[in-house]
């Protein structure tokens, strides 16, 4: 089987934070790897993305209030954080690179939700939660 390594990232970091478990979406990987070759080449430098969150078990999801149905559960979701640029860049980088469905920054928490759910039409939807 073609497989191709993550250059990037490790299991410990996109598994889920209570338990370990780790569900393998490749689309998802994939994306998330490139999103950080994306702002390497935008910004010229290596920058760094940290997923604060990324496969999360059923009970994780309730203890974090995540969303029924959350895709967190299905691990094509990741929550990000940057070291080297602020939440804002990544937000506006993420929809720049148009590699997911879903785009969405918390303005209080301070970080960008990203997921590759089937959209029609290959379509991307972003917004802002005020949490
Ligand atoms: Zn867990």
């Amino acid at each position: 089987m073609l497989e191709a390594k993550l250059q990037n990232f490790v299991e410990k970091e996109l598994s889920c934070r209570c338990c370990g478990k780790l569900i393998i979406n490749h689309e998802t990987l994939i994306c998330l790897q490139a999103f950080r070759y994306f702002l390497n080449r935008k910004y010229g430098r290596n920058i760094m993305i940290t997923p604060s969150c990324g496969t999360r078990c059923y009970q994780h999801n309730i203890d974090v209030g995540g969303a029924k149905g959350s895709f967190h559960l299905t691990g094509q979701a990741f929550d990000i954080t940057s070291p080297d640029i602020t939440y804002r860049q990544i937000y506006e980088a993420a929809l720049e690179s148009k590699l997911f469905s879903t785009v969405i920054r918390y303005d209080k928490s301070l970080f960008v939700h990203v997921d590759t759910r089937k959209r029609k039409n290959y379509a991307i939807e972003s917004w802002v939660e005020n949490k």
